[in-house]
Formats: structure tokens, sequence, C-alpha cells
């Protein structure tokens, strides 16, 4: 029970996909805390050490707090004019598509709609487009080719209900943490519960699983295919399923009848025994979740994973059932949101597509807007090389760090360096990207800004404001829409507040949708500005008129597409088999540590984050350890044609010989030379555009030093 003395605000934390519910307690004396808010239905009270940690990072150290021109503080005023002016003037010299938005799934559901309606309603252009692309543009599309929507059909509690859970390039346990916890705690109530771990390192997941296959990089869509042909083989199939509900099966058989034992150990690097020991569980058990995320999104062939998995799943008729489906989690807080609105640069809005000229009409007259975008704008990757062209002139980048974060990482600073308009918005007054901004934007963070956000089980939050804003920093949502009324675009953008871009996004999601569209949230479509103030946790779709509930997708079929039935995609196997012949060649495969979050603006500033893995460092097997001469903790070079980093090396059996694995989150504001996305090149996938990021040709060579100091400061060196 709170004493009298002290404020609760129920929010969201502003972390990974789980989106755990937060109660946040202020103290008489101002003094926050942060704790699981026991009634959210993502985290029933649990917490990650991340989450757990969030008041620590709050605070006016390293804040923006004004905006500014080239360095100079400016008004409010003068900013959204100087932009206005600037963006009108490139698009009536050089047309719409010469100006880009380049934003995150760290920003609201109400920002991403008001960027996503200037950007390609009333700029007229589709170049808008996200860090998500780097997180689950692989999961989009492998979702709408086999659905027909970006619909993922299942809930949290199947992966607690399922008896057989495939976790595939999934590290749950430092990447959604909580979801881990949870299905711990579900395996030690039901230890039959089987759980296999598919992914090249043994993470730390590895220790609920029953079985690891360390399988080869991007060796997924041969595994898959084979699963199939073995469920096919073994009758394990579900024939009223399939004829019933989907299309494409037979051509898709005949597709894979070729594969052999010898295929599938060749290209998936594992064991005949390892293979027959999973494609038996999964045949034996219908009630099957097939969780993944960045290991399966982040390759050249990442779409055709998505669908080789969901082909499985859709054969056995197992999707859309209490304890059965297959399962994309999401990195970031409101990568959903994003795709909800369409906040990326191939979808429109609300679910609906570019390429339709129906949905363009439909969109382009709710918003009554000037123009709509007819074509698939540039994503992430494309633009930035775009801008490097001379093509895109004038680029709004908000809440993210793209030369850190991006492939190529040294080519997004020499885009940013030729460009003649940048703006940055953000939180904090150093970060890598901030360097190349000509108008710099304070923005609101965690705490302040309010709005709502999406996981990955479908489910709506609230992010609720409990701080003051800092100086004069803005919401996101709010300096766009002075952009654009400063540009002429008035009657669009005179929204009250977030209630009230939320209301339109509601209202739009159920225009014209007569369960055309899985993505209906008519019921908020007139909330108040209380309603909206005090909205509960709720799990899209809810439709006017119904109250909110628990809903899966697809057991009865009922499908996007033209003939709402679900579709079997051809998944072309590839990758795995590449002979190395310069035995010095290792393959980098980048991610995540458990205490960190991205580029470290945030996580970075608290001690106790930082002391769980306290330095940049590359994993490398004993096996090529020996080779290179490389003893634990020496520091070692890792380069490529595209540049180099220095890290700590770490040699250990979690990565396979051939393989190494180094975190993507130091930046050049916390270490020397360790911006790994440097190295990882411009490959993406065909269908998805989301960058490989989990597969790079790499040499690593110990760095010979004459001798070490350990140098400790109370403040920052000065660069
Ligand atoms: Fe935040 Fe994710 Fe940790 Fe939950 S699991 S507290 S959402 S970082």
């Amino acid at each position: 029970m709170s004493s009298p003395c002290q404020t609760k605000t129920k929010t969201t934390c502003p972390y990974c996909g789980v989106g755990c519910g937060i109660v946040v307690t202020a103290e008489s004396d101002n003094a926050l805390a942060v704790s699981g808010d026991t009634d959210h239905p993502a985290n029933f009270g649990r917490l990650c050490s991340k989450g757990a940690a969030l008041a620590e990072t709050l605070g006016p150290s390293n804040r923006l707090l004004t905006p500014s021109l080239n360095g100079t503080d400016i008004t409010w005023e003068t900013a959204t004019r100087t932009i206005a002016d600037k963006f009108s003037q490139t698009i009536q010299e050089h047309g719409p598509d010469a100006v880009a938005f380049y934003v995150s799934g760290q920003i609201l559901t109400e920002d991403y709609y008001v960027a996503n309606k200037l950007m390609k309603g009333f700029i007229g252009s589709a170049n808008i487009d996200t860090n998500s692309r780097l997180c689950m543009a692989s999961s989009v599309a492998g979702h709408k080719r086999a659905f027909g929507s970006d619909t993922v059909p299942g809930n949290y509690e199947d992966l607690e209900l399922a008896d057989l859970l495939v976790l595939v390039g999934s590290n749950l346990a430092w990447c959604h943490p909580v979801l881990f916890q949870r299905i711990k705690a579900a395996k030690e109530a039901r230890p039959d519960m089987k759980i296999v771990l598919i992914d090249p390192r043994k993470t730390m997941t590895a220790e609920i699983s029953d079985l690891h296959l360390p399988i080869s990089l991007d060796g997924d869509v041969a595994l898959f295919n084979g699963l199939l042909k073995y469920l096919v083989d073994n009758k394990a199939l579900d024939p009223d399923y399939i004829a019933a509900h989907t299309e494409g099966f037979d051509g898709l058989v005949g597709n894979i009848s070729s594969i052999t034992p010898e295929t599938l150990a060749r290209k998936t690097g594992l064991e005949a025994a390892d293979l027959e020991h999973f494609y038996t569980l999964f045949a034996s058990h219908p009630k099957t979740v097939t969780v993944f995320s960045q290991g399966v999104n982040q390759s050249r062939s990442g779409t055709d994973k998505v669908n080789a998995i969901i082909n499985c799943h859709l054969a056995t008729g197992r999707i859309g059932k209490p304890g059965a489906g297959p399962f994309s989690v999401t990195g970031q807080p409101n990568a959903m949101g994003g795709r909800e609105v369409g906040g990326l640069a191939n979808m429109l809005a609300a679910h609906m597509d570019l390429d339709n000229a129906v949905h363009r009409d439909r969109v382009q007259g709710f918003w009554k807007s000037p123009v709509i975008a007819d074509k698939v704008g540039l994503k992430a990757v494309d633009m930035f090389e775009a801008v490097r062209a001379g093509k895109i002139k004038a680029i709004w980048i908000m809440a993210t760090n793209p030369v850190d974060s991006l492939p190529a990482a040294s080519l997004v600073e020499e885009a940013l360096e030729i460009c003649p308009f940048v703006v940055v918005s953000e939180i904090y007054d150093n970060t890598d990207t901030l360097k190349y901004a000509d108008v710099v934007l304070p923005s609101l963070g965690w705490g302040e800004k309010d709005g709502t956000v999406t996981n990955s089980e479908r489910r709506i939050s609230r992010q609720r404001a409990f701080l003051p804003a800092p100086g004069s920093a803005k919401a996101d949502w709010w300096q766009m829409a002075a952009v654009a009324q400063e540009m002429g675009f008035s009657d669009g953008f005179d929204f009250a507040n977030a209630a009230a871009v939320f209301r339109e996004h509601a209202t739009l999601s159920a225009h014209e949708n007569a369960n055309e569209r899985c993505f209906d949230i008519g019921a908020c479509a007139e909330l108040s500005d209380q309603n909206y103030d005090d909205l509960s946790p709720f799990q899209w779709p809810w439709r006017r008129g119904e109250a909110p509930a628990i809903k899966r997708f697809f057991a009865k079929g009922e499908f996007q597409t033209p003939t709402s039935k679900g579709r079997f995609i051809a998944a072309a196997a590839e990758g795995a088999e590449i002979t190395q012949l310069d035995p010095d060649i290792l393959q980098l495969n980048t991610g995540r540590v458990r205490d960190h979050w991205h580029t470290m603006t945030r996580t970075g500033r608290t001690a106790r984050l930082s002391a769980h893995l306290a330095e940049p460092f590359c994993e490398i097997s004993p096996v090529d350890a020996k080779h290179q001469s490389i003893h634990d903790a020496d520091l070692v070079q890792v380069s490529n044609d595209l540049g180099n980093v220095m890290v700590r090396a770490l040699v250990t059996t979690r990565v396979q010989p051939g393989n190494v694995f180094v975190p993507i989150h130091w930046t050049d504001q916390v270490a020397s030379n360790a911006r790994i996305d440097k190295l990882v090149p411009q490959v993406t996938d065909p269908h998805s555009g989301q960058p490989a990021s989990k597969n790079t040709p790499v040499r690593v060579r110990k760095v010979e030093m004459a001798s070490y100091a350990y140098i400790l400061m109370r403040d920052r060196p000065l660069n």
C-alpha cells in the first residue's frame, strides 16, 4: 500500500519487445522507485536487470534542453520554421523523394503515426524507414507472404502452454529476459515440457533447453525444409487443415522431395542423430510453439527462414491454438506499433498496402491529404546510400543512432557528412550521430513522454509521463506536427495531445474494415482524454462494440489473403555450406548482451548495468584462439575490408570453431574503437531489406602490446 506521500504511475518499460508493465513510485523527497506491475499481463510483476535499473538512468546529466542550429541555441519557432523551409525548398527543387525520415522502434505509436502521415500523405514520398528494419523486417515480410497480413497469431501464454518450445536464433535469456523467466517457471512447474534451442552459439538460453542444436550460420532454412520433409514422410501432417485452410502445399512438397540426409547434414552442420531427435520431438508434440527473433531475421535469407518455419506450422495445423503456433518476438519496445501505423518504407498505414490502389485511396480520403505515396520508399540501408549518393538532400533522424547501428557504419558517417541538411531529434547531447546534425531538437525521454506501445503479443500499453519535461524538450509527434503546420499542412496536424493522435489512428484502423484487416482497434476511436489516460493494456484486435478479449488468429483459417487461405512458400536453403578456403577467415556473428541496450545511451549511465560486461569483447573458440596464439583477455583486432575494431578476447566454447561473436553496444562514446557495425557489409534480405548482421567474414589477430595500463577517472576523458 502506498503512503500518503507517494504517487504511483503505471507505465511500460522502454527497452525490449516483451513490453513489461512498470510501476514508478515517487516518494515525497522526489526519489523514484521502479517495480514490476503485477497486473500487467506481459510480466505479472517480473522485471529483468535493465528494467529494474531504469530509475538509475534518469536525471539531468547530458540532456538536450533547447533546439539548436549549427551549435547555437534557437527557439522552437525558429527550429520548426528552419526545418519546414529546408524540407519544402528541397521538395520543390528535387521532388518529394529527395527528403527522408529515419525513425525508431523506441518512439511511441503516436510519434510514428504523425511521421508516417506527414511523409506518405502530405510530402508524398514513402521515404520513411526505421531502425526496426534491422530488427524484425524479415518477420513482417514472412508473415505477409504466408498470412497476407503482418499478424502474430499467438500470445505469450502459448509459450507456457506448449509441450514443445522451439527457440530459433533467439537468446531469450539475455534479449527477452522476462519471457525467459516465464518459460523457465513453466518448465519447472511442468518438467515434461521440452525445449529445443537452435542457435550457432550455446547462449545462456541453453540453461533451460533439453536439446541444443549448434546449427551452422544460416542453416535454418535447410533445417526446417528438412523438418517438413520428415513430417511428410512420416505422415505427421494435418491433412484437414491443409485442405481447408491453405494453398500451395503440393508444389512445396515437390520442392523439398529431393532433400537427402547428406544435404541436410552439410547445410545445417548438425549430426544426423540430433536432427532425428528434433524432428521426432516436433512430430510427436501437437502443442508446439516455434519462437524466432534476430537470429532468424538478420540474414540474407531471413524471410525464407520465417516462411520455412511457418510452413511446418501450417502443415501440422499448429497455428492460433493454445500452446501452438509460430511466434516472432520483436527486439524493440515499439517495433510492433511502428508496423501498425505503417512506419516502414514498404507499408502504408493500419495494415494497408502502398501497392494497393484501393488502400491508397482509402487512406488519402481518410487523411484528406493532398497526395499519397504510390510506391515503396527506400529501406534503411538503401536510404543512407541514397544520402551518400546525393539523391536524398534532407533527412530527419529520430531516436536512433545510425552511425553506430547500421551496416557499414562508416559509410553512414560519410553520407551524413555530405548531406546538405540533417535534423536529429534526441534526448542526450552525446551520441555519435549528433555531430552530423545541422538542427538538433531536444525530445522527451522515458518518464516524460506520453503515448502507447505495442509488444510482441499485440498488446497495446500506455507509456505514461511521471516527470516534467526538461528544459524545452518536446514530444516527437509534436515536433513533426509543428513542422507540418509550418509547411502549410495545418488541417491534418492540429492535434491537441497524444490522445488525439491515438484516436485518429484507432479510427483509421476501423475505417472501411469489415474484418478485412486483422488490425482493428476501433473500440478506441472515441476514447476521451481521461479514458486514454486510464487505458489498461489490451490486445488487438479490439473492434467497435466488442469487449477487449484474448484472441488468437488462423486456427480456422480466415487468413488475410484473397482466397482466405494461408500460403505455403518455397524457401530456398542457402549459405551454410559455403566452404571457407582461407582458414584465417572467421564468420562474425553480432548481437546483444544482457545488461545493455542498443548504443548504451541510457544503460551506459548506470554503473550497475555496466558491471556485467564492462568492456567490448570477441568470443572466440579455443581452437581458433590457439591457431592465432590468442589467450583469454588479450586485446584483439577484428577486421575486414570495411574496417577494424579492437576488443578483448573471450576464449569460450560458447562459439563454434570458425565463428566469433562481438556485441553491438559499444560506440565511440564509450570505447576507442569498438563499433562492430562498421564491419557488417550492406548485404540485405531481398524480400525484407533487413541487413544480414550475423554472418560476416572477418580476420581476428592478437594486438601485441609492450605493456598495459589502467586509468581510473572520475570524469569521461576528453576525446
Ligand atoms: Fe524491459 Fe524487456 Fe526487461 Fe521486460 S524483459 S523489463 S521489457 S528489458
